[in-house]
Parts: C-alpha cells; structure tokens; sequence
C-alpha cells in the first residue's frame, strides 16, 4: 500500500511536471538554423508567434480596398475596420470579405501591400481616375487606423513600421490598364507610394499581355518595346515589378529585361494546379536566377484547380517550389478579399500562423527558413530593387519619355486627341 501510494506519488509528480513542461513552454525558441522538430501543434503555433513577432510577415496582395469600393462607395465613416466584421453587415454576408484588423492582429500581419485594383472594364475610359480614387482610399484608411497601420514605401519603412507594432501598410496597383498607357501616370503613381505595378490584370493592355486573354505561349511577344520601356522605368524608379495575372510571354520578356528582381505578388505553382495564374517550372527557374519571388495565392482553384482545398494544400505548392528553387524565392500573397473560396484552416487573414506551423509539420524547415518565407525574401528584393534605383540614378539614366500615340488612351472616342488641340491653339 506504501509503495503503491509512492508510486501514486510519483505518477502524479510526472504528470505535473510534464503539464508544467507543456503548458509553461516559455524557453527559447529552436535557433535561426536548427531544425525545429517541434511534436506539439502548441508548440509550433508559438515557435511560429515568436518568429512572427521578430520579422514582419509580409503579404503580397489584399483587395480589401475594392470591396470597400463596391460595398461602401469608399465613404469610410460608414466603416469599422477595427470590428469583427464577421459581425457587421454586409461584410459578415459577403464570401468575399475576409480581413479586418482584429484577425490582421490575430494572424500576425506585419505588412500588407493592399491593392489599388480597379477592373479592365474602365481600360481607355477613367481607370487612372478610379486608381487614383482607390490610393487615395488606402491613404485615408492608413490615416484613420493609424494606432494599427503605418504607410511604408521602403524596406527600411516596412521594419519600422513593425519596429512599433503596426501593420506596414503598402500600396500595389494590380494592372497596367490604370497607367492610360502613360509613362508620366506611372511616375506620378511611384510618387504617391505605389511600389508595384501589376503589368496586367485579366486584359491585354496595348503594351503587354496578359494570361487571361493569351493562353498560348507561342504566341509572339509579351511586351511591346514601350512595355520593355515601362519596366526599364520601374527599375528606375524603384517600383517592384508584379508578373501575377501576366501571359508567359509577358512574364518571359519582364524577365529578360529587368535589371532588378521580379515577384508575383499572388500565384502559386502550375506543375501542382494548371490554371495559367500559377507560374510554370521553367519561369520558377529564371525567377529564382534573378533573384526574385513568387508569393503564393490561397485561392482553392489556383491551390487545388476545385472549390475545395486546406491549409495543407497551399504547404504543398510551397514545398514544391523550394524543391525546385529554394526557399529564398518563396513569400505569400493570400488574395484576401478578393476570392470567395478559401482553403480549410487559412479561412481569413487571422490564420496565417497556421500556415507557418503546417511548414514547421514537416520536421524539415528551420526557423530561417520560416523568416525568409514570411518576410526577409520580400525585403531582401525590395531592398535589391531600391539600389537597382539608385545604381541607375548614379548612372544618369532620366525619365524615360516614349509615349503611345496610338493607343486608345492617347486617341479614341474616350480621349481628347492633346496633339490635335496643341496645333490648333498654335494658329
Ligand atoms: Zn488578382
């Protein structure tokens, strides 16, 4: 009876110390290098928090701004970003709200590049009046919720930004349609803070082409020579270059002629799903050589090509492409708001850790590896790009000042033909 109360004693001491173990895990988190063979979900999903909590995780693309667009008509004092607005109408009936500060805060986010997207339909009609219209959207949002979200236009803004705790908050404008085929528009967009420029989104611009129209890639070139010279101009200025929604062709020839390193703000890999908003193995390659990133998408039909996928899922294209090119080319573009099927277990924007924990499942990812997949690969390119910028500013190189004078954004039934007016006014 004694030694059984002992041995009573003892059990109950082991398993005391063993909750205590579990429950108060508090000791350092696996180093930078090691492999981090953590067994419990606990466990990884605060590895993961630590980590998180060191390095901005950066996403590549959220179209909250188009749904306040079509939800609220941009009147932000109707709008309670800091609300769960899973509780609050019409968000909390709409499939394609996913994102409000309280998940953001949840998942961790330290910086967003939101989408100044407007649709294709206003090509050669008043799409660089909407894009201006939505930057100046996700000004006021940045300004209203300043407590959680700093607008950042650098890389050293971006650390700053998480250095005090808020969301650094970026701007991307998701198809060359919004520049009315103007190389002054571009660099007036740099100079408000966009830092990329999504060469197409689903049609064709009169420069470059895009996936959604040109499946076929033999099917001649994807930029013109003044699409060659849009990107000439972003590497001047310091604009990331976003090949998402592109044609192979385009993203090929934006391959050949960038000087700085290209990403795709949200696809993921085609060998796993075929849909041509996924990058194919060939262009990973000469991704990888220039130094670049592809930020993988969520959405269930670029992840699973169906309307069902899981967290576990989106693991899989991230393996495959650190198989193929390493984890150094890897980021994450969720697409938030802008799909209405998203994976199990990465629902909303709160549920990034639990992607970065599915990574750590695996037994074969170290901490580094994690840093690098959730920020310091798309600081390392924006970084990379700024000095392309100022390498060229050294070199002399001026605004460049081609222009399309037939494009119908210069001449058509929605444009003032300025060339005509100017020989007018001369007589
Ligand atoms: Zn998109």
């Amino acid at each position: 009876m004694r030694s059984g109360g002992q041995s009573g004693v003892w059990t109950v001491s082991v398993i005391i110390l063993s909750i205590g173990t579990w429950v108060g895990r508090v000791g350092p988190r696996p180093a930078d290098g090691e492999l981090a063979l953590l067994t419990s979900p606990r466990e990884r999903l605060e590895t993961v928090r630590q980590v998180l909590s060191e390095v901005p995780l950066i996403d590549g693309h959220n179209d909250l701004p188009w749904n306040i667009r079509n939800f609220l008509h941009n009147q932000l004092a109707e709008f309670d970003f800091d609300k769960d607005l899973r509780q609050v109408t019409p968000w909390s009936k709409s499939a394609w709200s996913q994102t409000d500060l309280v998940r953001l805060r949840q998942g961790m986010v330290g910086g967003q590049f939101w989408a100044a997207y407007v649709p294709c339909e206003s090509q050669h009609l008043n799409a660089v009046q909407l894009t201006l219209e939505q930057v100046d959207l996700i000004k006021r949002l940045i300004e209203k919720y300043s407590q959680h979200m700093q607008f950042a236009a650098s890389s050293r803004e971006i650390l700053e930004a998480h250095g005090r705790g808020r969301i650094a908050s970026l701007i991307g404008v998701e198809g060359g349609h919004s520049l009315g085929s103007s190389l002054a528009v571009l660099r007036t967009l740099y100079q408000l803070g966009v830092r990329y420029l999504t060469l197409t989104h689903t049609c064709n611009t009169p420069w470059a082409k895009s996936s959604s129209v040109e499946d076929d890639d033999e099917d001649g070139g994807g930029l013109t020579a003044f699409g060659e010279t849009v990107v000439k101009e972003m590497n001047r200025l310091g604009m990331l270059i976003d090949l998402s929604h592109t044609a192979r062709t385009t993203m090929r020839d934006a391959l050949r002629v960038s000087k700085a390193p290209l990403i795709f703000s949200h696809s993921s890999a085609f060998a796993i799903c075929n849909s041509s908003r996924n990058v194919p193995d060939d262009i990973l390659k000469q991704l990888a050589d220039n130094g670049g990133l592809v930020m993988v998408t969520f959405y269930n039909y670029f992840v699973k090509c169906g309307s069902q996928a899981s967290v576990s899922d989106v693991a899989e294209h991230i393996y495959y492409i650190r198989n193929l090119i390493g984890v150094d080319h890897i980021g994450v573009g969720g697409d938030f708001d802008g799909i209405n099927k998203t994976p199990r277990g990465l629902e909303d924007v709160s549920k990034y850790p639990e992607l970065f924990a599915e990574l750590l499942r695996s037994g074969k990812w170290n901490v580094l590896d994690l840093k690098k997949v959730a920020g310091l690969n798309l600081l390392r390119v924006l970084t990379q790009v700024e000095r392309v910028r100022d390498d060229l500013r050294t070199a002399g190189i001026t605004p460049f000042e081609e222009y399309l004078p037939d494009s119908p954004d210069t001449i058509g039934n929605c444009a003032l033909d300025i060339n005509s007016v100017q020989r007018v006014t001369e007589v």
